[in-house]
Formats: C-alpha cells, sequence, structure tokens
C-alpha cells in the first residue's frame, strides 16, 4: 500500500459546487484525494448530524462521493465506514466555500464544521473560504501550499489544528495569522404570505457591522490579506468560572483547572 498522505475533502455548498472541484484539483499532487461531500446545499448547517433519518450515498466517481447530509455527517462517514477511504486521513479539508466565513460565522458555518468534525476526532483539519472568484489563478496555489505545509509540519500533541482560512476578492497582498472578528448582523424578519393564505418567515439580514477587534480575520480581509486563524475546540471559559461557581451555589465544588 502507498504511503501518500491521504487526504479527505468536504465543503456546505454541494458536491457539484466549483468550489469543492477547485480544492480538489489543488489537492491532488500531495497524495491521495477523497471527496464526500454534501448531495444539496447544506450552507449554514453549523455542525448538526442527522440522526432522524437514513443518509443515501452516492458514488459520482473513483473517490468522489455525496452523502445526502450535512458536512459532519460526511466527515463522520468518511471516516467510519470503511468504503470511503483506504486509511486514517492525514489531513482533512473543507471547502472551498462560495462566500467568507469570518467573525461569528464561524460559529453557524458547515464549512468551518466539516473541517472541525475531523479536528475533534484528532485530526488535522483546514477550512478554506473565498468571498471573490473561483477561477482566480491564484487561488489554488495558495490551497495547495498551505495544505502541504500543515501535512509536514510538526503538530502539538493531543492538540488537532483547526485553521479557518478566508481569502481576499483580490490577489492577495499578502498573509496574516489572524483572530475570530465580530460579524454583526442585521437584525431583520420579514413576514410574508404564502398562496394558501399562510403567514411565513424570512430570517437573517445583512452584515451591518464587524466592529474594531484588532487582528481579526474580517481586518485582514478587507486589507487585502489571506487570513488564517487558529479555532480552538475548547468552549470551556475560564473568564467565567468563578460566576459560574457563585450560580451553582454554596455547595459547589470549583473546576480545578
Ligand atoms: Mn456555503
Amino acid at each position: 500500500m502507498s504511503d501518500r498522505p491521504v487526504l479527505l475533502l468536504t465543503n456546505d455548498d454541494g458536491i457539484h459546487a466549483r468550489g469543492v472541484s477547485v480544492l480538489r484539483e489543488a489537492l491532488l499532487p500531495l497524495g491521495h484525494v477523497v471527496v464526500v461531500a454534501p448531495t444539496r446545499e447544506q450552507s449554514a448547517t453549523s455542525h448538526s448530524i442527522t440522526i432522524d433519518r437514513p443518509l443515501r450515498h452516492i458514488q459520482h466517481a473513483t473517490d468522489v462521493h455525496s452523502i445526502d447530509g450535512t458536512p459532519a455527517d460526511c466527515v463522520y462517514l468518511a471516516l467510519f465506514e470503511p468504503r470511503f477511504l483506504p486509511r486514517r486521513p492525514d489531513l482533512v479539508v473543507s471547502g472551498i466555500n462560495h462566500g467568507s466565513n469570518l467573525g461569528s460565522s464561524v460559529f453557524y458555518s458547515g464549512t468551518v464544521a466539516g473541517a472541525r468534525e475531523a479536528a475533534l476526532r484528532n485530526m488535522s483539519a483546514l477550512a478554506f473560504s473565498h468571498a471573490g472568484d473561483l477561477a482566480a489563478p491564484w487561488l489554488g496555489r495558495f490551497v495547495h501550499d498551505m495544505a502541504e505545509r500543515l501535512l509536514v509540519a510538526d503538530k502539538p500533541e493531543g492538540h488537532p489544528v483547526l485553521l479557518n482560512v478566508n481569502f481576499p476578492s483580490q490577489e492577495p497582498r499578502g498573509v496574516r495569522v489572524t483572530r475570530v472578528g465580530r460579524h454583526v448582523y442585521e437584525e431583520q424578519v420579514i413576514p410574508r404570505m404564502d398562496p394558501g393564505g399562510r403567514e411565513y418567515f424570512w430570517i437573517g439580514g445583512k452584515v451591518i457591522d464587524y466592529g474594531e477587534v484588532p487582528g481579526s480575520d474580517k481586518k485582514a480581509v478587507d486589507e487585502g490579506f489571506v487570513s488564517v486563524t487558529p479555532l480552538a475546540l475548547e468552549p470551556t471559559s475560564p473568564a467565567h468560572l468563578d460566576l459560574a461557581a457563585h450560580v451553582a451555589g454554596p455547595r459547589a465544588e470549583p473546576l480545578v483547572w
């Protein structure tokens, strides 16, 4: 058996999205590339998994599959159903998302969740998002080089790396390591009436404000840089341990951190 790296690819825009084929073409020179992506678009499905219905599988070509579930479903199935991968992958890559995933979008994004599902299972993971033209000639080179550097890098034991990468719409002026900024959407609800006379709603508006977070992902992309944000998997908040102890009450045992 070959010792070439094994790379698992997914996305949240669906198997037919341009972004995943750009990603696959960029990464094919690095090893054995297997795509397991959602059959249909799953943007903003966050880290949901499907447990209330069966998941259907379509094989589109050798090493190209789709699952009618979420990005997290795709990664889960690819990792634990042996037909998809020759072995445990060396790197899991999600994207390239059609549109950016900056600020609090990292919580809603299916693209980031696809990568996070792998990181939660102790694998190195990359999420790529791009607000501009997916045919841009520089895009594949950045994706290839970053994936290659992560593959060969020394990685901290027991701390799987999850990197969220966003590209600016034009050819980058450079690359910055950033942190997650703020991302404020218009808080919008649009009530409408369907042809049967029943009311329905659209929620979610445009981005109206990113706030001023020094070193943020959004600032880097706005200034024409590629943004690379390392995302933590540890959700416990050290800033609130005292408050949690207060709320827990006088008999609560404190956390030994
Ligand atoms: Mn998407």
